[in-house]
């Protein structure tokens, strides 16, 4: 089959598509035949050598796929041969076209949605359920800001907590995220690159701040984002791209918190409550990831530029 291989750590022209052998699921295990596969920026930081958690080389990148369970190890009864799945997490590597999957790591996928959906739900939406209702517990009634809702993590935090009875604003960098923002549910949507924007979000709350902010870029925002909150409000850090400096005086004066996840410490437990979460949503169609581009997988390096330029619209998918 082809894979996508990464043997020394570099810019994306280390990824390359080569012929490999097919695995074969052992016990509790799953091998998927890929139809979709979602780019994650993290894929960017682990392929380029920088990030704390990488592989061994030579290694095929991807957690996020779709596809058809083409066969199942001993011991495995949650899914059958001829199933549609998603992937969140892999044993191989899902940027090819097969992947080895435990049987933890492969969830139904409904009908009503195409591969290259299904390959845009394992990380962004498995992140922001965990970030919204298992970190920040936010709560129906409360006013949630997507900071940066335009990607494929800010898409999945508006339906969610659209769907949870959270009043959302949500933020974009272009008039097409915008767009894309409100469409998904958000009450109201501003731009992060106008200058003016964060003095706008103290009056669409009548003054008060909002509840929760789920922040993409923190290394940007978080300071400001102190100033936004209400009393009690949290600060959910889920993206990062280097350092920043603030005032813990905001915090205090507030009662607020600042907070942050990373899915690589999901426990076992959690994976299956942030699944068994999405699942609702997902058959009866309030959640419907976005997919903006979709390219052969051949062209993983340049998903691999794209994924960190600005003006997201959705989800990156690649197609084995
Ligand atoms: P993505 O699809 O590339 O989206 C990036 C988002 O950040 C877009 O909405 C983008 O908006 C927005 N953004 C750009 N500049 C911003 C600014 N100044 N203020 C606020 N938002 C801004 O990436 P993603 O998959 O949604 O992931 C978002 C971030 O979370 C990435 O840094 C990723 O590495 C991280 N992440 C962390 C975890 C975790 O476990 N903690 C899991 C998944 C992702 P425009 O392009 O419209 O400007």
């Amino acid at each position: 089959m082809k894979a996508i291989v990464v043997r020394e750590w570099g810019p994306p022209d280390v990824m390359t598509l080569e012929e490999v052998p097919m695995p074969w699921p052992g016990p509790g295990q799953v091998l998927v035949r890929v139809k979709a596969v979602g780019v994650n920026p993290v894929e960017t930081y682990v392929r380029a050598g920088t990030y704390a958690r990488k592989p061994n080389l030579p290694y095929t990148p991807g957690s996020d796929g779709a596809g058809i369970v083409e066969t199942v190890g001993t011991g495995v009864t949650v899914v059958r041969e001829g199933d549609r799945v998603y992937t969140h997490g892999t044993a191989s590597g899902v940027y090819a076209e097969a992947a080895l999957c435990d049987a933890a790591q492969v969830h139904p996928l409904p009908e009503r949605l195409s591969f290259a959906q299904g390959a845009a739900l394992g990380t962004p939406y498995g992140t922001a359920w965990r970030a919204l209702f298992l970190k920040a517990q936010a709560r129906a009634g409360e006013t949630v800001l997507v900071h940066g809702a335009s990607g494929g993590v800010g898409v999945a935090a508006v339906q969610l907590a659209r769907a949870a009875g959270l009043r959302v604003i949500g933020t974009a960098g272009s008039e097409k995220g915008m767009q894309l923002v409100r469409e998904q549910g958000a009450h109201e949507v501003l731009n992060h690159r106008e200058p003016d924007y964060v003095s706008r979000i103290g009056p669409l709350t009548r003054g008060r701040g909002v509840d929760l902010v789920v922040e993409m870029l923190a290394n940007v925002n978080l300071d400001r984002d102190l100033d936004l909150l209400a009393l009690n409000g949290r600060v959910m850090v889920v993206g990062n791209r280097g350092r920043i400096e603030i005032d813990p005086r905001k915090i205090m004066s507030k009662d607020a918190a600042v907070l942050a996840m990373t899915m690589f410490n999901a426990t076992a437990e959690e994976h299956r409550m942030i699944h068994a979460g999405l699942a609702p949503g997902l058959e009866n169609g309030t959640l419907a990831p976005v997919v903006g581009r979709e390219l052969p997988l051949a062209a993983a390096p340049q998903a691999h530029v794209a994924v960190l330029e600005p003006g997201a619209y959705g989800k990156i998918v690649l197609v084995p």
